[in-house]
């Protein structure tokens, strides 16, 4: 396969989905992909047995996760259009809405299809602003307690997504005890509750076992189904990015440029202004590793290697699933990464090549 290609890893995909089914086990939780993060459909087959189906952020997602994945799938926006609304109930086992003007200006057509709404808690566990779901004037989420009282005969759930990569087993568990402390009376009207995603219990030495303790005492207090809605718990570490060095220059610092670009391909570490993962990183040659779109920032990061980099050398940039197939993008018209997957024997193949025809009808 000639690089660039993002490799899925499945033997590495399969260590998240087998935590993510021990802690629907023993916390009795449901657990749904967020397609948001992930949408590469031809694995779902195989994360299927693991997961009980996918949340949404859109109607094409919605029409995604019910096609491609299936089991249970939740549809949810952050604003329903009035033509949008039809097709995306006729896909859905629940519908979430974001606000309660949403939920007023839809419920009566949502037939027999369970009804929910998003709460915004007042608490996350978000640092950086632009993720930050409790933002001074979010729109994510009703946060008035009077209104959410008002409306709770016209729903039986509610989701409430303020978690965001959080490692910290005890800061999740702290933010539950003030949403019980503050919503507890709700709480116990509905008949599910989603907590989201962004609860990082897939990551080595996360302790699974309070977290399923601490969900089933959640569930049993008031009654309710929970939910979990993991994206990047889901993929993390189980995909690279590989690119081959396509030139070298000296310019007080040793340089290679690869055949991908941050700004196309891994578009989060610009937003986020973080560099990549390259492994193991040790060794005497150190080298900037650059992006080949004409962006002057379009860099990777700086790491180390065992002999000097040149011109066909391969590199394999970490942790390239959550947030970053689902990103990628045409800016410069550079080759698009084919899709590739490490089958468990170890054999890999690939299952989706991008072409000149692709670029061109990306736009009209
Ligand atoms: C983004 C999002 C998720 C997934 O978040 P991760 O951090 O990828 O686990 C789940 N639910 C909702 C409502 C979201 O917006």
């Amino acid at each position: 396969m000639n690089t660039p290609y993002y490799l899925i890893d499945k033997a590495r995909l399969l260590q998240n989905l087998e935590r993510i089914a021990y802690v629907r086990k023993y916390s009795g939780s449901k657990a749904l992909l967020a397609l948001k993060c992930f949408a590469t459909w031809s694995v779902f087959e195989f994360m299927r047995p693991y997961m009980d189906g996918t949340t949404s952020s859109s109607l094409n997602e919605v029409k995604l996760g019910r096609t491609r994945f299936g089991g249970e799938t939740h549809a949810y926006s952050v604003a329903w259009a009035d033509h949008e609304i039809e097709e995306a109930l006729g896909h859905a086992d629940k519908v979430i809405f974001n606000s309660i003007s949403q939920l007023n200006r839809f419920r009566d057509r949502t037939g027999g299809i369970d009804c929910g709404l998003r709460i915004n808690p007042g608490v996350s566990s978000s640092t950086f602003d632009l993720a930050d779901p409790v933002r001074p004037f979010s729109r994510l989420g009703e946060g008035d307690i009077g209104r959410i009282e008002a409306v709770l005969d016209r729903i039986n759930g509610f989701m409430i997504h303020n978690n965001c990569e959080n490692e910290d087993f005890d800061q999740f568990s702290r933010m539950l005890d003030e949403i019980e402390e503050r919503f507890g009376e709700h709480l116990g009207y509905v008949d599910w509750v989603s907590l989201g995603g962004g609860i990082h219990f897939t990551a080595n030495g996360y302790p699974r076992d309070a977290l399923c303790d601490r969900l089933r005492a959640f569930s049993e207090r008031f009654g309710v189904q929970v939910y979990l809605e993991p994206g990047e718990a889901t993929v993390t570490g189980s995909t690279t990015l590989e690119v081959s060095v396509v030139d070298t220059l000296f310019n007080g610092r040793h340089l290679a440029v690869v055949d991908a670009s941050i700004e196309a391909h891994m578009l989060d570490l610009i937003i986020y202004r973080e560099e990549a993962d390259v492994l193991p990183n040790t060794g005497p040659h150190e080298y900037m590793i650059c992006g080949k779109s004409c962006l002057a920032g379009d860099v990777f990061g700086t790491f180390r290697f065992e002999a000097p980099l040149k011109i066909g050398d391969r590199i394999s940039i970490q942790d390239a699933a959550g947030y970053t197939m689902v990103k990628k993008n045409w800016f410069n018209g550079l080759a698009m990464p084919s899709i590739g997957v490490r089958e468990i024997d170890g054999s890999t193949k690939t299952i989706r090549e991008f072409d000149y025809t692709d670029y061109e009808t990306s736009l009209s």
